[in-house]
């Protein structure tokens, strides 16, 4: 999508500092962490967000959290946490599916 700021990342036309890329999906560190380590994993294909995921689309996402098993275990990161917001009540501000991986310390309670 022309106006998304991940599709741009992909793109090429934004600068990102890349953790892992492969032909379905690109992992790079978060602009503004919130944990000493924050990298974000993106689907190449554009998807809004979790409620976007569907039988036709959803292998992308199994595929996503096998990148995360192993990039976190390359990174030496025993314990992470996985999130993705989906709409902005729920604190999402880019409408292109992501999967947070937040780690590399003590991380605070969440519900
Ligand atoms: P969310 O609020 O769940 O939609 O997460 C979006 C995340 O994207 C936030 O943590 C932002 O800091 C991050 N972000 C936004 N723009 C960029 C960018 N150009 N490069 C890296 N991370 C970004």
């Amino acid at each position: 999508m022309s106006d998304c700021v991940f599709c741009k990342i992909l793109a090429g036309e934004i600068p990102s500092k890349k953790a892992y890329e492969d032909d379905q999906v690109l992992a790079f560190y978060d602009i503004e962490p919130k944990a000493p380590v924050h990298i974000l994993v993106i689907p190449k294909q554009h998807l809004s967000g979790a409620a976007a995921v569907t039988a036709e689309n959803s292998a992308v996402v199994a595929h996503i959290f096998e990148v995360i098993a192993r990039l976190t275990k390359e990174l030496g990161l025993a314990d992470y946490r996985v999130v993705t917001n989906n709409g902005p009540d729920a604190g999402q501000t880019v409408p292109h599916l992501h999967f947070h991986i937040l780690a590399g310390g003590k991380l605070g309670g969440m519900a």
